[in-house]
């Protein structure tokens, strides 16, 4: 089994700052477990608020909440549900900007980014409205004389859910629109460095008509999610984070027999074949790998340049990277820039220590975003775009998720030189070709072992009736998440074979096994 840390250090010093709670029974729930970790406002640097790491009996309270919400919601008749689904569609679609705002104060991504995230949640909100249609069973009539088999979807119990810092609503919002339309009530661990998303939307819910303890936030570290994974009343986790740490998930939460869904990193290839747009590749690839600070994990990390384009290439990104604005996510006067800060200072370092690595493993370091700082915001979490060229394939900063605004070039002589590379990776999650050529990009769809493929398209995150989930150490499990894979996880299916007597149609005793 894969043994990991805790990621933060918990803190118990006294603060004047407010301390994120949970949300349990319907309403915030003040921790009372005097463990505390802070949270950043990244463009600041500095400390706005302490979120609350739930102690055993905090996951305890949390859970049996859960149970009661499940109890009372699951019996709500399907037309009550989706009355309750299309007000949150509502109430989330007039009131966004301010998560957004939120996201963009915890998390730093420009503000227009958190918006996009949310838009991207709600779409999972709007198909979960739809939800009788893809919960609804099967019905067969007489499959033997006077026999009928039918189906029916029912829902789990209550459901976990480990969500992972860069997307603090939409990643939930993959899970819970669905594992909530289905029945279940939802238990969400969210990151403990932005975990005020979580309980907006948990007010959301309440103010939509969701019963007590269908929603419920439990704040909190490591000990939290292994209390999810172990408790014999949680019958489901839906995780989302790094690979290690889904690794982990997958195989403690599988042990303790539950189903489980766990999707962890990437490292995204974009493949350039030389009759490519070269413009169109350059805006693509400087968008895809500088958005969000580079901490989507659909973001492009490494160009694979087919020669003879890479110097024309690069060229063009660079051109690009120079008229990047970075800075507060918030905007300045209201102006916003193009790309934040990273997520804390200790995030910062290691993506610095892999463009170090990149460096002395041969790579070629065209543009240098270590040392950057914004001008009055000389404490903020900002690392400047970074472009490497000649990165070895053998160099970590090649092999493993940087997480960073860091694009790396990689220069191949052939479209299977570069189709060789993106199979032998670690990662399966999301992949690029950019290309003119038809038959290229229909050979490249069917032969690279990676589950979310774009044709000239950067980032190509399905759409919410498709579904989300790469292949090898991208994800763990079956089950990808949203779309038709989503109903299929938030449910069980029962099958019933049924027969209504008369008389005369009895057949006897008969010890057979039962035939048509
Ligand atoms: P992370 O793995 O550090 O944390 C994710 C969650 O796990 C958090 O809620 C955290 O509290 C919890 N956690 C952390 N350490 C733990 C431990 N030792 N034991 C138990 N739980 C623990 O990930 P992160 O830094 O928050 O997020 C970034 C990572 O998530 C990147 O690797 C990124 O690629 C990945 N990601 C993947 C997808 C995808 O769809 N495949 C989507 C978004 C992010």
């Amino acid at each position: 089994m894969t043994t990991v840390e805790t990621t933060v250090a918990p803190t118990s010093e006294s603060t004047d700052l407010r301390v994120i709670p949970h949300w349990i029974d319907g309403a915030e729930r003040p921790s009372t477990s005097g463990r505390t970790a802070p949270v950043y406002n990244p463009a600041t640097g500095q400390v706005t608020a302490h979120v609350a790491l739930a102690d055993q009996a905090e996951i305890d309270a949390a859970i049996a909440s859960a149970r009661a919400g499940y109890a009372a919601w699951s019996g709500y008749s399907i037309a009550r549900r989706q009355a309750v689904l299309f007000a949150f569609r509502e109430l989330l679609n007039s009131r966004k900007r301010e998560l957004a705002e939120i996201i963009t104060s915890e998390h730093g991504k420009v503000l227009s980014d958190a918006m996009g995230e949310i838009l991207r949640g709600q779409e999972v909100v709007e198909l979960a409205c739809g939800f009788p249609h893809l919960i609804k069973g099967a019905y067969s009539e007489n499959v033997s004389t006077g026999i009928d088999v039918y189906s029916t979807k029912q829902p789990l119990g209550v459901v976990g859910i480990i969500s992972p810092f860069n997307f603090p609503a939409m990643v939930p919002m993959w899970f819970f629109p669905i594992a909530i339309a289905a029945g279940n009530a939802v238990v969400l661990k969210p990151s403990e460095k932005d975990p005020s998303a979580a309980l907006w939307l948990a007010a959301l819910w309440r103010e939509a008509g969701l019963p007590d303890g269908v929603f419920t936030v439990l704040q909190g570290d490591k000990l939290a999610v292994d209390g999810l994974l172990t408790s014999p009343d949680v019958e489901s986790i839906s995780f989302v984070g790094s690979t290690p740490i889904a690794q982990y998930i997958y195989e403690t939460a599988s042990k303790h027999g539950k189903r489980v869904q766990a999707l962890g990193g990437a490292k995204n290839h974009m493949l350039v074949l030389p009759d490519a747009d070269l413009d169109l590749v350059a805006d693509s690839a400087v968008n895809a790998g500088y958005g969000a600070a580079g901490e989507r994990c659909m973001a492009i990390s490494v160009v694979l340049a087919v020669e003879p384009v890479a110097d024309e290439l690069i060229a063009k990104i660079q051109e690009r990277i120079g008229r990047l604005r970075i800075g507060n996510g918030a905007g300045v006067d209201g102006v916003e820039p193009d790309m934040g800060p990273l997520i804390t200072g200790i995030h910062r370092s290691k993506v610095s220590e892999y463009v170090d690595i990149a460096e002395a493993d041969g790579a070629e370091v065209v543009v240098d975003g270590r040392g950057f700082q914004v001008d009055g915001a000389e404490d903020g979490f900002f690392f400047g775009p970074t472009l490497l060229d000649r990165v070895p394939t053998t160099s970590r900063a090649y092999t493993e998720e940087i997480f960073g605004p860091v694009l790396s070039v990689v220069r191949v002589q052939s479209y299977d030189e570069g189709l060789e590379l993106i199979n032998s990776g670690q990662f399966g999650n999301g992949t690029a070709i950019f290309t003119n050529d038809g038959g290229a990009a229909r050979r490249f769809q069917n032969e690279v072992h990676v589950g979310m493929i774009g044709i000239n398209v950067p980032i190509p995150v399905p759409v919410a009736y498709h579904s989300f989930g790469g292949w090898k150490k991208s994800l763990f499990g079956d089950a990808k998440a949203y779309g038709v894979h989503g109903f299929d996880f938030f449910t069980r299916e029962k099958a019933i074979t049924s027969r209504w007597l008369d008389p005369a149609s009895h057949g006897g005793i008969n010890l057979g096994f039962p035939q048509n």
